[in-house]
């Protein structure tokens, strides 16, 4: 039986991949990758390698997760070094716990390789730094996959009062639910917003806006994109490096 890495790709800018990574990426005879992960990456990998896609496609799963599961258990029976790559970080929101649990229940041994999250990252490719002092002591990734209308929603929006920063993924077409439950709990309506398109890669884009402007701003933007509210935003009039290198490209 072999073992699987369950591995983070990073957010987009392949050289945001640990040399962790790297190393197990070289070292695979079945690499399971999904959209997110840059395909670029895959060339790293040794020659036979086969690569399984399973990944989704505007919204739609190819593998529901309890097959891509078993793809991966499978895998593991047939060869000895199995890399399950995910975008970013295989533990946020990346249903790498599921993956795991899944291997453990059948004997397979399994090693996580955390990834550079988008959360992090992407926000800061935008000149925005989740905390900074004296504007943010904290900051939350939220999932904007939920519409915030939902009945039972398991998100405590009764906590985000605060102006510490707050990071949805998977948000882009919720946003305009999102920016009005926000304004609905409290927050003025020209709070910063930023959405940040196809982070750390050549193709970022990020639109800047307020709560009540931003779904309509923003409404374009293709995805991947993440959603940063707070007053951090503010300070990517100082701190937008990487948008500015690429504009002079
Ligand atoms: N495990 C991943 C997140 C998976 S959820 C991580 O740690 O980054 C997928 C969501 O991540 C997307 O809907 C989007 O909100 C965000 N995302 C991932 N890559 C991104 C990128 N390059 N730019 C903007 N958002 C990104």
């Amino acid at each position: 039986m072999g073992k699987v890495y369950l591995t983070g790709a990073g957010p987009g800018d392949i050289e945001l991949l640990t040399l962790k990574a790297a190393r197990v990426i070289k070292e695979a005879d079945i690499i399971i990758y999904d959209r997110l992960a840059n395909p670029q990456i895959l060339t790293m990998a040794k020659n036979g390698c086969e690569c399984i896609y399973v990944g989704k496609e505007d919204g739609k799963h190819i593998l529901p997760q309890d097959q891509i599961n078993e793809v991966i258990y499978q895998s593991a029976l047939r060869a000895d070094v199995v890399v399950r790559l995910k975008g970013g970080d295989p533990f946020v929101f990346g249903r790498g716990g599921e993956e795991g649990a899944y291997l453990a229940q059948r004997g397979i041994e399994f090693e996580v390789i955390p990834g550079i999250t988008s959360s992090i990252a992407v926000p800061a490719y935008a000149g925005i730094p989740v905390t900074h002092r004296g504007v943010s002591v904290s900051f939350r990734v939220v999932t904007g996959h939920e519409a915030p209308n939902k009945e039972a929603s398991q998100i405590p929006w009764e906590n985000f009062k605060t102006d510490d920063t707050i990071v949805f993924l998977m948000g882009l077409h919720n946003l305009g639910q999102i920016a009005a439950k926000l304004i609905e709990i409290g927050k003025p309506k020209e709070f910063p917003v930023a959405v940040i398109s196809k982070g750390t890669t050549l193709e970022q884009r990020t639109i800047i806006g307020t709560l009540e402007d931003i779904a309509q701003k923003a409404k374009d933007l293709p995805t991947p994109a993440l959603i940063v509210v707070g007053k951090v935003v503010e300070l990517r009039d100082k701190l937008n490096w990487f948008e500015k290198e690429l504009g002079s490209i």
